[in-house]
């Protein structure tokens, strides 16, 4: 097909964003409502739009790859790791001379020379060693982590960018967050307005703790090679002791993991299971949850045609969450997660914390990390007492550790707190100080 091939002022050859124009300069049944076609949304997302892009691992490389081939110039990405030689067989803008280097790096090199035009800006980076301004400067940012860590502190950077006057959102502050995740044949990609729709902690009891089997499963039922490796890793090891009394397992000593593979063996032997391998052995010890290509190609592909969708405003964003699984055959379904009243990242209201006056502050701490909608890691609690900042427990600094862990076995009562204080809890799962209000029960 011919299409006028002039793109203004870039020097494109003709007919380039042919793929690109199709959807832009023609109206079609699935075009969002309000859209206009013209060639305006084109030149916009060549010459203006500002992309952040938060990894270049596996979905990364996919969503630069796929960003840059739909016409965005202006991307910058951000990640802290190095490449290793275990990447290369999904994170293709990687090669073996490359092992070592930063994969932000190699990855903007990468499409820097392969993409005329494209503008690719590296961040070998952690996402927490950036700051507002930085990321207030973009249109949009996309996530392609592994870590539930950095997404939520990811959202609650964009959540703290917003602009209230009198209570009311102002839109204007607004940065959509398109988030992909993946987990061997399972992923999800979902389109976050923060302020506005779910936020990533709005749904936390999404991301379930560690999954675990049964004890009674593992030590008297077992039906998988994973429950024959489980036997051995928690109940045979620690009773056997196979290299000393002190000596842990350790996932990455391959004498280890022989041991625990060759009991594992007789164990599924002695309950007829199949399928206990070395490697097998070594992926439950560590935890491993084998990298899927295709997986991670079909999440990045949604999230960058979100992107596409939200920067063009000529098609309606996904709304909001979409879950994909090919683990048998090949399976979509897309929901509205919902907002949470008492969200507490971006409900605006603190949280309240229902105690006894007679607990420990312990007990709080043990709330806050192990509540699944509150899920923090090693959190860090303040309060203001007669004017005073004073911290009550605080796990990151040593000295302060030290000074403030007799605080833990003292009940709330004894510290001197009363119904209805504010607690500012800080913590690596947001940028921003959480409040909570302790609301004392009888
Ligand atoms: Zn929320």
């Amino acid at each position: 097909m011919l299409v006028d091939g002039d793109t203004g002022s870039t020097s494109d050859w003709d007919d380039r964003w042919n793929h690109i124009k199709k959807f832009l300069e023609r109206s079609g049944p699935f075009m969002h409502p309000d859209f206009e076609p013209s060639t305006e949304s084109l030149q916009f997302m060549l010459e203006t739009c500002k992309i952040l892009v938060i990894g270049a691992g596996g979905l990364g490389c996919e969503l630069l790859k796929n960003l840059a081939l739909s016409g965005f110039r202006n991307i910058h990405v951000v990640d802290m790791d190095t490449i290793d030689v275990s990447n290369l067989n999904r994170q293709f803008l990687f090669r073996a001379k490359d092992v070592g280097r930063p994969k932000a790096d190699v990855a903007a090199d990468f499409i820097n020379s392969r993409v005329p035009g494209c503008c690719v800006i590296p961040y070998f980076k952690k996402i927490q060693d950036l700051d507002e301004t930085f990321y207030r400067q973009f249109h949009i940012i996309v996530c392609g982590l592994d870590s539930i860590v950095a997404r939520r502190w990811m959202n609650g950077m964009l959540l703290s960018l917003l602009v209230y006057e009198d209570g009311v959102l102002d839109p204007s502050s607004i940065i959509p967050l398109i988030d992909g995740g993946t987990e061997g044949f399972k992923g999800n990609a979902r389109v976050i307005f923060p302020g506005m729709t779910a936020c990533i902690d709005c749904t936390l009891e999404l991301y379930p703790p560690q999954i675990n089997f049964p004890m009674c499963t593992i030590a008297s039922m077992p039906r998988l090679p994973e429950h024959c490796i489980e036997y051995v890793r928690i109940l045979l090891w620690p009773k056997e002791m196979p290299f000393g009394d002190d000596v842990s397992l350790d996932g990455d000593d391959p004498e280890h993991i022989q041991w625990v593979y060759q009991k594992s063996l007789e164990r599924a032997a002695e309950f007829s299971i199949t399928g206990v391998t070395y490697r097998l052995t070594q992926g439950v010890v560590k935890r491993i949850i084998p990298a899927v290509a295709s997986t991670n190609a079909a999440i990045a592909a949604a999230c960058a045609t979100e992107v596409f969708k939200i920067a063009s405003s000529a098609y309606l964003p996904l709304n909001n969450y979409m879950v994909f699984n090919d683990v048998d055959g090949l399976y979509t379904y897309t929901f509205e997660a919902e907002r949470k009243e008492n969200c507490s990242a971006c409900s605006q209201v603190p949280s309240d914390l229902h105690f006894s006056p007679s607990s420990k502050l312990q007990e709080v701490l043990d709330y806050l990390t192990e509540s699944t909608s509150i899920q923090m890691k090693s959190p860090a609690i303040t309060t203001t007492m007669d004017g005073k900042n004073k911290t009550l427990y605080l796990q990151s600094v040593a000295s302060i550790e030290q000074r403030t862990r007799p605080n833990l076995a003292k009940t709330l009562k004894e510290l001197g707190l009363a119904d209805g204080q504010e607690l500012a809890v800080a913590d690596v799962t947001t940028p921003q100080t959480v409040l909570f209000k302790l609301c004392f029960t009888s």
